[in-house]
Parts: structure tokens; sequence; C-alpha cells
């Protein structure tokens, strides 16, 4: 095996990786978050925002992800050659997979390194304030360059419903002591009837005021995760 064979596997690979995180951002935005988007993706990424534990399972990943990569190392062999093409394959496979497997961890995983925080926090802010910005779940580099970068004021809230249990002390029912100053629960819930948003006044003392500086991020939020509930409840969501 010759060092231009590996160089040339390494080089496409770091290509595919990088390509990878700029799709991330494309498909997350302009197929998941697009107004009035109907496609697969979209209805499926509704479900997700509707409830955040939803995540389609592996099986469905794969399906789709072994047939496209075949066409593209087919598409991609002729014009590279063989071990480039298997590099910027590889490289973009990869990549993909690290993706869902990061995104499964940040709702059911408490993080384990100061990259693992930042991952959560942009997300979470993503899912609960702004859904049109940090569409990058890997990286914030896209987001950067396309001016969908959201900077992120601690601590920011999540809505009681969607707290996953990673965050909680099991005790208290509260923000666990490792994660107080990054996150607060919000306790306000919606009237059935009329929609109206009523403080049910449960938040822990001093962190009041923060919560409700950060719910007034909310709205559009919310608009998504109602738009995306009526599509589950008409079993649109697969
Ligand atoms: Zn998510
Ligand atoms: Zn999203």
């Amino acid at each position: 095996m010759s060092l231009g064979f590996i160089g040339g596997f390494l080089g496409w690979f770091a290509v595919g990786v990088a390509l990878w995180t700029l799709l991330e951002w494309f498909v997350h935005g302009r197929l998941g978050h697009r107004r009035g988007a109907r496609n697969r993706f979209a209805v499926e990424h509704a479900r997700h925002h509707a409830t955040p534990q939803y995540i389609a399972g592996w099986t469905l990943k794969f399906l789709v992800v072994t047939p496209v990569a075949l066409v593209l190392w087919a598409l991609v062999t002729p014009v590279l050659g063989r071990p480039d093409a298997a590099g910027l394959v590889a490289g973009l496979t990869l990549m993909y997979l690290y993706y869902e497997m990061v995104h499964r961890l940040i709702h059911r995983r408490p993080p384990r390194s100061r990259y693992g925080r930042w991952l959560r926090i942009h997300h979470v802010h993503h899912h609960f304030h702004s859904p049109r910005t940090n569409l990058g779940v890997t990286s914030p580099i896209w987001d950067r360059v396309f001016g969908t970068y959201a900077r992120v004021e601690l601590p920011v809230s999540i809505p009681e419903r969607h707290v996953p249990d990673w965050l909680l002390d099991p005790a208290t029912g509260d923000v666990s002591a490792a994660f107080a100053g990054t996150y607060v629960i919000s306790r306000r819930r919606t009237t059935g009837v009329s929609g109206t948003r009523v403080p049910e006044d449960r938040l822990s003392g001093a962190r009041v005021s923060e919560a409700r500086a950060s719910e007034a991020r909310l709205p559009e939020a919310q608009a998504f995760e109602t738009r995306a509930s009526e599509e589950s409840r008409r079993g649109t969501g697969g």
C-alpha cells in the first residue's frame, strides 16, 4: 500500500467529514425547518420536536444511508478513483453515523466533556427557544457561515414536560447540582381551552426572573412545537 493511497484516502476522508457537517446544517434547516415542508424528514423531525425523546430508529437510518452511500460510491469512483472515493464515502458516512449517535446522546445521556456540555446547550436552545437557529448539531461552523448561529445565554430554560431525565436530581425533582446555572425548568403550562399561558409559581427562587427572560424568546419554538404536535396527532408522523 503506497503513501499516495493512504494520503488520498485520508485527505478525501477529511473532505467527507467536512461535507457531512454542511449537509447536517442543510438537511436540518432546509428540509426539516422550511415552512410548509411535507417531506418525510420534515415529518419525522416535527415529531422529534414535539417529543424530543423520539428519534427514528437505527434500522430506518441504515435503510436510508446504505443505498445513498452505494450510489455515491458508484458515482464518484470513476471520477476520483477507488482510494479517494472510498475516503470520501467513508468520511461522509461515518460522520453521519457519529451525528446520529451524538444526537441520541444529547437527549438521553448527561455530558461527559466540555464539548458534550456545549452540544446540549446549543441543541436545547434550538429545540425550545429558536428552531431556525443553531441548526448544526455536531458543530456551529455552518451556522456561523450562514448567519443562523445564536449565542445562548445561560441559564437556558426547558419546558417541564420536555426535561430529560439526565438533568434531574431524583431526590428533589429539580435540576441537579451539576447543571445548576446552566439550565432551569420552566414549569409554566398552557390551559387546554384558551391557550393562555399560566404560571404555576413553582420555579426555584432566584431563577424565576432568569427563566422569564429566557421564556420571552420562546414563541417561535412553541409555534413550531404546536404544529409538530398537530402533525403527530393527525398520524402523519411515522
Ligand atoms: Zn434534537
Ligand atoms: Zn430541529
